[in-house]
């Protein structure tokens, strides 16, 4: 065939089907424009997925009678006049060509009438053609209707997919506009069926809770801040919820539902590690000067570009960091006085379930029936938690000094012979706090602190503490080379070792603050060999590993002071609330929670 200009026909379906690939890209643009044109109730009927027809209704400012011609041309728009316009978008149409492109391929209805104006007008397109306009009355504002999409490119129209398929797409689209434009109304429905009514909401959160029920019962956590060059608004869950909760990500960028990779890592990594690597659930609402964003960089707009990537990547992750440190200080904020959980467990049973001290008068005492764990490579190893050189905090006592956060607000009341901690099967740490109760997972709580304490102090002279009576370690030869390809990254870890004997290494030193038994570090040397990330280096990873090992094992009796030591620690974390692995490391019950569950509220 030789070469030659497509007929315009041809042509425009083609450039039609670059911004028109199914019923939920019609109810994309046609809301669009109903948010451009100002309305506050914006209703969506369906037949068949949208397959037969999309119909879009609004109470916007309507079309005047003698433009509703040219709207449906291509690239006519009431929204853009110049180029340099381009730079200034402030609508979310500009190209002109949704209503055009429509008109294409499918059959087109416009029914419109200006809010001052005393009749509308009706007009119907089908395939470029005007088939019909009348004059009409109806309440102002506009209803498009879309009616045999693609009846002219039947192989775009056998792509499309079932029923339920189709309109599941037009459901996500219309919840993203919703949860953007928490004023409007919106409505969709198919034959009789309502399938989803929205109403205005006067807070941007109640509408979040609406279009996902399925948050209802976790408590969410706002937060904001501006600047010249960026604002965002946004939500997250609750981080020792974060388990529990579907993981929803949402971003919007200048009201855009849009997809931006920098967004979405800066974020996951402001969370820090999370189970299956996918952050929690978060909303994200972010806005910038018009000129900052390029919006033009995809046909349907589902990609942006900010100007500035690195600032964004920096000013949100400080921002969720800042928001979950902040959550975690509040979570350990003072008790009031008159609420005691003790009185919960005066039964002699509960109180050995419990594993609490006999008496409060001897707030240190381990309980007498605790087995010493097995594992553990000396029995002094529980009070290095707290008597460590970097463990942030002098060995305290309850009866020592009250203990400052970061903000300088007292951490725990410090009266005298007061039990603050319990320790449930040796295993979790249960404190009261003001808004309720936190758990913490021991095992956890001290890996994370350890892996962060590594990490910081990495290079430094205080990463290492050296052993008194160095370690041998039996290897495989396997084992020796990737410790020979790693023993460099190791030490400024702190972990320093050397080859002694073709099938063994002698442990030097190891990370400050961390004890690991011959046994573990044996294992520990076979998971270096057995894990990729370790083998190419990475340090976070090896630093996981070695923190796990290190840390206090679940079985293991904490004194009070311990206790306290490694849950103030661990609220001195960056990524308090997840262990290196992402596992939680706390729960919380809030009051609330609590009175919940007891059907009190
Ligand atoms: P764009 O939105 O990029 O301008 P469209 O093809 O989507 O292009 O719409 C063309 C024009 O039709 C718009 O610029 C606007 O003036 C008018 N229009 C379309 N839909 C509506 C509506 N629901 N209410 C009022 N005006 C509308
Ligand atoms: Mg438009």
């Amino acid at each position: 065939m030789s070469i030659h200009i497509l007929r315009p026909e041809t042509a425009a379906k083609i450039a039609a089907g670059e911004v028109i690939q199914r019923p939920s890209s019609v109810v994309k643009e046609l809301i669009e424009n109903s948010i451009d044109a100002g309305a506050t109730r914006i209703e969506v009927f369906l037949e068949d997925g949208g397959k037969e027809l999309v119909k879009v209704t609004d109470d916007g400012i309507g079309i005047p009678a003698p433009e509703v011609e040219l709207s449906v041309r291509r690239f006519a728009t009431s929204k853009l006049e110049t180029v340099d316009d381009l730079d200034r978008i402030r609508s979310f149409g500009f190209r002109g060509e949704a209503l055009g492109s429509m008109a294409e391929v499918s059959e087109i209805t416009i029914e419109t009438q200006e809010r001052s104006a005393a009749t509308g007008v009706m007009l119907k397109v089908k395939a470029g053609q005007i088939l019909e306009r009348k004059e009409i009355v109806r309440t102002p504002g506009t209803t498009v209707s879309i009616s045999h999409l693609f009846f002219n490119l039947p192989a775009r129209k056998a792509f499309l997919k079932s029923e339920p398929y189709e309109r599941r797409l037009v459901l996500e689209v219309v919840r993203n506009y919703a949860l953007c434009f928490h004023r409007i109304r919106f409505e969709v429905r198919t034959g009789s069926k309502i399938l989803l009514t929205y109403q205005p909401a006067a807070d941007w959160v109640d509408r979040v809770r609406d279009v996902y029920p399925s948050l209802s019962a976790a408590e969410l956590i706002p937060f904001e801040e501006s600047h010249t060059r960026l604002s965002v608004r946004g939500l997250i869950v609750r981080p020792d919820q974060a388990r529990e909760v579907e993981r929803i990500q949402r971003i919007f960028f200048n009201s855009r539902p849009v997809l931006y990779r920098i967004v979405y890592r800066s974020v996951m990594e402001g969370f820090g590690p999370q189970p299956g690597g996918q952050p929690p659930f978060f909303i994200l609402k972010i806005d910038s000067p018009a000129e900052l964003l390029d919006a033009n960089i995809h046909p349907a707009k589902t990609e942006v570009r900010y100007r500035d990537e690195r600032f964004l990547f920096d000013f949100l992750n400080q921002l969720i960091r800042r928001t979950i440190h902040q959550q975690a200080v509040e979570t350990m904020s003072l008790p009031p006085n008159d609420i005691d959980l003790r009185e919960l467990y005066t039964t002699g049973e509960e109180k050995r379930q419990l594993k609490l001290p006999a008496s409060s008068s001897e707030p240190s005492s381990e309980p007498s029936s605790t087995p010493s764990s097995p594992s553990s490579p000396s029995s002094e190893f529980p009070s290095r938690i707290a008597s460590g050189p970097y463990s942030g905090y002098p060995s305290p006592s309850l009866s020592s000094a009250t203990a400052k956060n970061d903000y300088g607000e007292p951490r725990f009341s410090s009266r005298d012979s007061e039990i603050r901690f319990w320790q449930l099967q040796n295993s979790y740490i249960l404190a009261q706090i003001a808004s309720g109760l936190v758990i913490v997972d021991q095992h956890a709580a001290h890996e994370r602190i350890l892996y962060e304490e590594m990490l910081e102090r990495m290079n430094s002279n205080a990463a290492r503490e050296p052993l008194l009576f160095p370690y041998i370690v039996e290897l495989t030869p396997e084992e020796v080379a990737t410790f020979e390809e790693i023993s460099e990254a190791l030490s400024t870890l702190g972990f320093e070792a050397k080859t002694f004997g073709p099938n063994q290494i002698i442990v030097e030193t190891l990370p400050a603050g961390s004890r690991i038994s011959p046994p573990d570090l044996r294992e520990l040397f076979r998971e270096f060999n057995s894990t990729n990330e370790v083998k190419l280096g990475n340090r976070d990873k090896m630093a996981a590993l070695i923190s796990c090992k290190a840390a206090v094992k679940a079985g293991r009796a904490l004194s009070q002071a311990e206790m306290e030591s490694l849950i103030n620690r661990l609220f001195h974390c960056k990524t308090p609330y997840f262990c290196p692995h992402g596992r939680p490391t706390v729960i919380k019950f809030t009051m609330d929670d609590l009175a919940k569950r007891f059907g009190r509220i």
